[in-house]
Formats: C-alpha cells, structure tokens, sequence
C-alpha cells in the first residue's frame, strides 16, 4: 500500500434515505475509491428498500400492512435493527419507540398532510403504541403486529444502521480513512491522511446545515445529532418538529434544541439522540453518563451547551453566541 500522503480523497453526494448523503474516502486510486463508494451506497439503498414505511414491498410496509393479520418473513438486517429498537424502549426510559407510527402519520411532519391533530385524535393514536403488540421471531425471521392500528417506523433507527453498514463496506473494500455523512448521522473512519483526526462541526440549532457552531476531533466514532430544526413546522408561532415524546403524543418540549451522541456505532447515537432530546437536560445527561463509551453535547432554547464528563475538555466552541453551562 502507497503512503498515507500519496492518497486520494474521493467523494460522492448522492440523496438516499430521504436525506442528503456524503461519503468521502482517502484511496490509493480514484477509481478503487468511487468503487467502494458505490457498494456502499448500494448497501444503504438496500436498507431504505428494507426499512421504508413508505416503498410499496419493503419489509416495514409489509409488517404494517399485516398489522392484525399475520406474521411476514424480514430480511436478517430489518431483525436486527428491530431488535435493537426493542432491546432500547428501556434503555431510552420508554422514550423510544419504534411503534410510533400511528402518531408520526397522524402528526405528518415533513409530509404534504402535515398538521396540528385535535387531542382526541393524539389519545386516540396513543392507544395504539404498546411495543408489547410487535412481536419478532429471530427463529423463523419473522415479525408480526398484533395490533391492527399499530404501525411501526424506524425513522429513528435506520439511518445510524446505514451509516454502520456503510463504513462496514469502505472496510471491506481497504478503504481506512473515510467519513460517512447522512443528514447528520456521521461516522469518521480512521484518521486524515497527514494522522490527525477528522474534525466534525455541531449545526447551530437556529440555522441549521452547514454552521457549525462547535468542533470536535474524532477518530473510528460516530457523531448523531437530533434537532428541533431538521423537519418542522410551524403554526401560531410554535414550531411542531418530528420528535415526538410517546408520553405526551407531541413533539418533545424538553427544553433542548439539539442533542449529540459520540459513540462507537451510529445506529446507537442514533437511537439516544432521539432519546435524550426527549428526556431532556437532566435525565439526558444521567442516561448517558450511565452508558460506557457514549459522549454527549446538549445546547439548550438559550443557547447553552453541556457536555458528558468525558467530552467536556474536548469541545471547541466556535461562536460566541453559545456559551458552556457546565
Ligand atoms: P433525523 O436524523 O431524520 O433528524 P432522528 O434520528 O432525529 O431523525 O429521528 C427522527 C425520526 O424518528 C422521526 O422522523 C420519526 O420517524 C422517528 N421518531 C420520532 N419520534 C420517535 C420516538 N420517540 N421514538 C422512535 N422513533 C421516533
């Protein structure tokens, strides 16, 4: 293999996952580079076509359409991420939910039906996201909703399952140094060429892409964040985004604005980046201080932010609008 400097960085945009996605990969060609690229994005579109609530045939569409019907037989990957989904309710204190579905259709953020629901219609789709009514067989690769008028989404879950698998494939195909991106699920494979690590921005939470705020330096982890900004919208001045917290039926108000996990795989940052913007500053902060090798950054509605005891010295705050609390 060629030195590191001798290296080329190739790189791909493509949309997948109904979001916009970046891989880049340091490569010893640019043609062996755009080819791992490739398959890895051939993986990701694999596990949207397996994962959708939305594409007609997909293994979640099939579940829902069974819903109250019969078991359907499940790819090995849906298996796995269901499982991991089920294995975080409570983890998450029972903030996720992967059987949400009845309330993120009924709320429709980012969809063309988007709207604010009478409470009657939440407590009526509240009724309808007992986990305990999904029931999945890892013998016969089978999974099936008991409940009719339950439907599952793993909107909270796939991505950071496809930012995993993504960099599984670079790995598999002698990439060492790369980054995966997918609308803000980010994976850092190895160092840059020149050894030091790769730097990944936090949004500011009030502009969104692009701003970053905060800088961190990581190598070989995923970086998850989940914003209030991402998919919302907005009616007599309040802004109804796609979080919702199970307890409540609605967006989650928990006073934070943008939560971030740091961890070994992107399909947990994933899953508790959604978990702590729901719980919120304290419980959050607790979660995660409890779970070995998960960093986190909070920024709080007043632009503050806090960070796990094993980031805090690691942050480097670029504007001067945001200040750390602790
Ligand atoms: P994104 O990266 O697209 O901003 P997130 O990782 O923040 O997404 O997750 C939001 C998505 O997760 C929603 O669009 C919805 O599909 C799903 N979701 C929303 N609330 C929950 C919840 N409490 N538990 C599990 N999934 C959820």
């Amino acid at each position: 293999t060629k030195p590191n400097a001798e290296l080329t960085l190739v790189k791909q945009e493509q949309l997948v996952l109904g979001t916009f996605g970046q891989i880049s990969a340091y490569s010893s060609s640019e043609t062996e580079g755009n080819a791992a690229i490739s398959k890895a994005y051939e993986r990701i579109t694999e596990i949207e076509n397996l994962m959708s609530t939305s594409i007609e045939g997909s293994d979640v569409y099939h579940i829902n359409e069974n819903a109250g019907i019969q078991p359907v037989q499940i790819n090995p990957s849906t298996l796995e991420v269901l499982q991991k989904g089920l294995e975080y309710f409570p983890v998450s204190k029972e903030t996720f939910n992967i059987g949400l579905g009845s309330l993120i259709e009924l709320w429709g953020i980012g969809k063309a039906w988007q709207k604010v629901p009478t409470s009657e219609e939440i407590l009526t789709a509240m009724n309808h996201i007992d986990l305990s009514q999904l029931q999945v067989s890892e013998k016969d690769h089978t999974a099936f909703i008991k409940d009719s008028d339950m439907l599952l989404d793993l909107g909270g879950i796939a991505k950071g399952y496809a930012v995993d698998e993504a960099i599984n494939i670079l790995r598999e195909n002698g990439i060492q140094s790369g980054l995966v991106n997918l609308g803000g699920d980010i994976y850092a494979l190895g160092a840059k060429t020149d050894g030091t690590p790769w730097r990944v921005g936090v949004n500011n939470p009030h502009v969104g892409q692009d701003n970053s705020i905060i800088r961190i330096s990581i190598s070989d982890k995923s970086v998850v964040t989940s914003g209030d900004y991402e998919r919302f919208f907005v009616e007599n001045d309040i802004r109804y985004h796609h979080i919702i917290n199970p307890k409540t039926g609605s967006p989650a108000d928990s006073g934070l604005v943008s939560v971030t996990i740091i961890s070994d795989k992107a399909m947990d940052g994933d899953v508790l980046s959604t978990s702590v913007f729901i719980l919120g500053l304290e419980e959050g902060l607790n979660l995660i201080e409890n779970l070995p090798g998960v960093e986190t950054i909070l920024i709080s509605k007043d632009n503050v932010v806090y960070a796990s005891s094993g980031i805090k010295g690691n942050i480097e705050i670029l504007d001067n609008n945001f200040k750390m609390g602790n």
